[in-house]
């Protein structure tokens, strides 16, 4: 999911991006992609599409030096909201 001007604006004025800096190398050339991820929970190498199954969105946030990448998570942010609580809810028997 491509991130939208609306969520730009909100990560640009959310005070947790500002001064950020990677804590493996302490460089403060990072690189935010412009786009949601989702972390998936793992199933023994299958991937799940029913069930219960947790999915976290992210944004990534990559450091030019030494390539670690900060995994921030896109519904504390603000940038989107969690259907995780619904979908568990429609699926409990
Ligand atoms: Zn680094």
């Amino acid at each position: 999911m491509i991130i939208n001007d609306e969520q730009k604006k909100r990560l640009v004025d959310n005070p947790v991006l500002k001064d950020i800096t990677c804590p493996v190398c302490k460089n403060t050339e990072l690189v935010l992609t412009d786009k949601i991820f989702e972390l998936r929970e793992f199933s023994g190498g299958n991937l799940r599409l029913r069930g219960k199954s947790s999915v976290i969105p992210v944004i990534s946030i990559l450091c030019e030096k030494c390539g670690h990448i900060i995994l921030l998570n896109a519904v504390k942010l603000g940038l989107v909201t969690s259907d995780i609580e619904r979908d568990q809810e429609e699926h409990t028997d």
